[in-house]
């Protein structure tokens, strides 16, 4: 039994977490590998501090060094912690670099990337030693050391799963049938130059799915702040409950459309060798957290879990063409996407077509689909909060 373990921001984020995270680890027999995101608020920070004009002070990094090692130092015998502290060092000592050559505006695009991944650099490294100090043989590796291939654009990568598995049988594997346990970089693989490329925030979830995609794992369990996948996010819905099982279609559409609880793209990689999912609550491991697998029809019930992604604009064409006139629709659709802009659903009617498309780009949008024909375009944003819309579709289908 292999499984993949992702452990979130929060539940790598305070001396509490990563507790829990000792003692849930230590009770698993089975052969694992986990998978780690930034400390909470770290990713954030990172960003921030490419958006000032000159390089961090000294107390940046001295700060960070502290928040990695006063999280563990309880858990830590002296010399550990002083090693631990010495691998920090050095890598920190990596981010300052990046920092640095990210003052030169010809290398900013490059190394925006490489600095948003260094909280995933630094909490491996924490996680690796902290385990290393309670009885666990564990070893930190960035990704890559373990060989995560990604593709696609900075910001919004894609992993390459076969070649990612190829590379794992020579790295990770070998590492787990000695009975060790590597603790990987989330948020990011390396593209053909070498170069990290993130899959987009909330990304370790899908880099979870990932290396329990290349391990051929049994299970990949998502630990996290809540108890599981729930009927709304209940930072917005007090009364949501804790959903037990789902199929890996509604959890996928849900991720999609805005639970926050999942990267958008976690479940393709699961599914694709039917891996059962596990979203679990590190701050309650007994709880039954939820499963998700090929499972139509879980539960029975036809409304389960409502999310809303905000920042969506409704775009719509109208021209008595559409309908009569099937290749129209077509380039409107290739139109759309010209830039990179993602159409997040779409309908079609007698005479309308209207996309959902992010609210930053729908004006661009409409100004390329007014080149064609004479039909009439418009955008409109929702004039209703996104919330409020999760409150009242969930009093009026789930109740409390
Ligand atoms: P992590 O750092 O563990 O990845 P995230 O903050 O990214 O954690 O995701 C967990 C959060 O997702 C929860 O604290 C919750 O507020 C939010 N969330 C949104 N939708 C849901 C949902 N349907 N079920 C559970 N949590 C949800
Ligand atoms: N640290 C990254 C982020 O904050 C990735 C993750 O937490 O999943 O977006
Ligand atoms: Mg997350």
């Amino acid at each position: 039994m292999i499984k993949a373990m992702k452990f979130g921001g929060t539940s790598v984020g305070s001396e509490r977490a990563l507790r829990s995270l000792v003692s849930v680890v230590r009770q698993d027999q089975a052969g694992k590998v986990l998978v780690v995101s930034a400390m909470s608020g770290v990713t954030n920070h990172l960003l921030a501090l490419m958006r000032e004009e000159r390089p961090p002070s000294d107390a940046v990094f001295d700060e960070l060094l502290w928040k990695h090692t006063s999280a563990v130092q309880p858990m830590m015998p002296e010399e550990a912690l002083g090693d631990l502290e010495t691998k920090l060092r050095v890598r920190i000592g990596g981010l300052r670099q990046a920092l640095e050559r990210y003052q030169e505006p010809s290398s900013r695009t490059n190394l925006q990337d490489t600095v948003s991944s260094w909280g995933e650099r630094l909490s491996s490294l924490m996680v690796a030693s902290v385990l290393r100090s309670n009885g666990v043989d564990a070893i930190a590796m960035t990704s890559e050391e373990a060989g995560i291939v990604a593709l696609g654009t900075p910001g919004n990568g894609t992993a390459d799963l076969e070649a990612t598995s190829r590379n794992f049988r020579r790295t990770v594997l070998p590492l787990v049938k000695a009975g060790k346990v590597p603790v990987i970089t989330g948020y990011y693989g390396c593209d053909a130059d070498g170069r990290p490329i993130t899959f987009g925030r909330g990304g370790s979830d899908y880099s979870g799915s990932v290396v329990g995609y290349a391990l051929d794992a049994d299970a990949i369990e998502i630990w996290t702040d809540v108890d599981g996948f729930m009927s709304a996010d209940p930072r917005v819905v007090p009364g949501a409950r804790n959903l037990r099982e789902m199929d890996y279609g509604e959890a996928a559409e849900l991720a999609y459309f805005g639970a926050k609880v999942l990267h958008p793209r976690t479940i393709e990689p699961a599914r694709k060798k039917r891996i059962l999912v596990r979203v679990k609550n590190t701050f309650d491991p007994q709880s039954p957290g939820t499963c998700i697998r090929e499972n139509k029809g879980a539960g029975g019930k036809l409304l389960k879990s409502v999310a809303a992604k905000g920042d969506l604009a409704v775009v719509k064409v109208y021209s008595s063409e559409i309908v009569y006139n099937p290749s129209l629709v077509m380039h409107l659709l290739a139109t759309v996407s010209e830039n990179g802009s993602t159409a997040y659903a779409i309908s079609t009617s007698l005479s309308t077509l209207a996309f959902a498309v992010p609210s930053s780009a729908a004006r661009n949008v409409c100004e390329r689909l007014r080149r064609y024909g004479d039909g009439e375009v418009e955008f409109v944003v929702p004039s209703e909060k996104a919330n409020e819309v999760v409150r009242k579709l969930h009093d009026k289908f789930i109740g409390v």
